[in-house]
């Protein structure tokens, strides 16, 4: 007899909840500055990756406003893709110092698509253990043979290609991990690479718009260009404060996804105006780089109060700043303690986070004032009286 598999899945939904592992939506009713209202109730958000603060600028937003359509009304290659697509793809090339740019609906699907687009049967792609879940998938819909390395570990990724020495091969990296916020050895990986002749490809979903000069992200930041990160993919939904995706490079490698990436080419192309939107974000992000200034000095403004409270800090120089809990039940009771106190910070549990490494993750943004980073370590540092954390 077959196994009912919506019976199946109940009975995992069921044991999620069990362990304290269970999801919940929460409806946000609404958002000024770096507070959101829930139940009626205002919180100050640490948990947002609109790091800029440019989600709410009010260029952005009167892009988002100025389009004659809803919808783009069909995928890019049948008549979706308008002026402001082009314009964006553009000037995201430009940023970012590749030849060209293709947008994808979202991060999720930029990965997935090129990764199945550039590696197949008998191929080889090698990723950090800690990559996103997006990158994960991308491999293993491409058929590739997927080996994962220690965290940042450059020996470790190094083996992995070597014992493949023969197989076409491309390493995938996030550029700043998204839920531990430190950054990839992406000089060392591209050096690596190059040795072993194989692709690199990073994921800077979380750098773009924060690192490097004029926020052209981690691998800017690090001194490579297109030579050395033949594939960079970056997210129009955070920093920029918009939603999307794209990837940038050579014109033959866009012009390959054209015609290749399936999650670029059956879809519908994201409305014009989120890309009239994402082109303001762009031209924002690059000339206010007060925001990038100021972000800085709340980093290091949370982190040197963390370590004097004694905090569990986990060692990250960016604006995921998560703190170390460990129990699954001890970050969800902290979430929810905080929230009593007025903040709204996000308990990460497995399978996001390796078992035994649940924490809070706490995020920072250009819209916090110097007053709200400090209230937040107040609180934590309540909790730690209390023995909460
Ligand atoms: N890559 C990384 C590193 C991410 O953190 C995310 C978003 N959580 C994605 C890709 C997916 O991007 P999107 O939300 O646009 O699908």
């Amino acid at each position: 007899m077959r196994d009912d598999v919506l019976a199946r899945l109940a009975s995992n939904t069921a044991a999620r909840e069990r362990e304290r592992l269970r999801r919940r939506l929460r409806d946000i009713e609404r958002v000024e500055g770096s507070y959101v209202w829930l139940n009626g109730k205002r919180l100050l958000s640490f948990c947002g990756n609109d790091y800029l603060g440019l989600s709410q600028h009010a260029s952005v937003v009167a892009a988002l406003r100025g389009a004659d359509v809803a919808g783009s009304g069909s995928a890019h290659l049948i008549g979706g893709h308008r002026r402001e697509h082009a314009a964006l793809e553009e000037a995201l090339a430009e940023w970012t110092g590749r030849e060209r740019a293709l947008l994808f609906s979202t991060g999720y699907m930029a990965n997935l698509g090129s990764l199945q687009a550039l590696l197949g049967d008998g191929d080889l792609c090698v990723q950090d253990k800690l990559n996103h879940a997006c990158l994960l998938d991308g491999a293993a819909l491409s058929g590739a043979t997927l080996l994962r390395y220690v965290h940042a570990d450059v020996d470790s990724a190094a083996r992995q290609l070597r014992s493949h020495a023969d197989a076409p091969a491309l390493l995938a990296t996030d550029g700043v991990f998204s839920m531990d916020g430190d950054t990839a050895p992406l000089a060392a990986l591209a050096q690596l690479c190059t040795a072993e002749q194989a692709t690199l490809m990073v994921d800077d979903a979380h750098g773009l718009g924060v690192i490097g000069p004029d926020g052209a992200g981690s691998v800017a930041g690090a001194g490579l260009g297109q030579d050395q990160v033949p594939v960079l993919m970056a997210t129009l939904g955070k920093a920029l404060g918009c939603f999307g995706a794209f990837v940038a490079g050579s014109a033959d490698l866009i012009d390959g996804l054209t015609q290749f990436a399936r999650p670029y080419i059956y879809t519908t192309a994201m409305p014009p105006a989120l890309a009239a939107a994402a082109l303001s974000a762009v031209g924002v992000a690059r000339t206010e780089s007060w925001r990038r200034e100021r972000l800085t000095a709340l980093i290091a403004r949370f982190r040197t109060g963390a370590a004097q409270l004694g905090l569990p800090l986990m060692p990250s120089s960016t604006a995921i700043q998560p703190l170390l809990l460990g129990d699954a039940a001890a970050a969800l009771d902290l979430a929810g303690q905080l929230e009593r106190e007025g903040f709204l910070v996000t308990a990460i549990r497995p399978p996001t986070v390796p078992k035994g490494k649940a924490r809070l993750r706490i995020t920072l943004s250009a819209l916090h004032e110097e007053a709200q980073v400090d209230r937040l370590l107040d609180a934590l540092a309540g909790e730690r009286l209390t023995g909460h954390l």
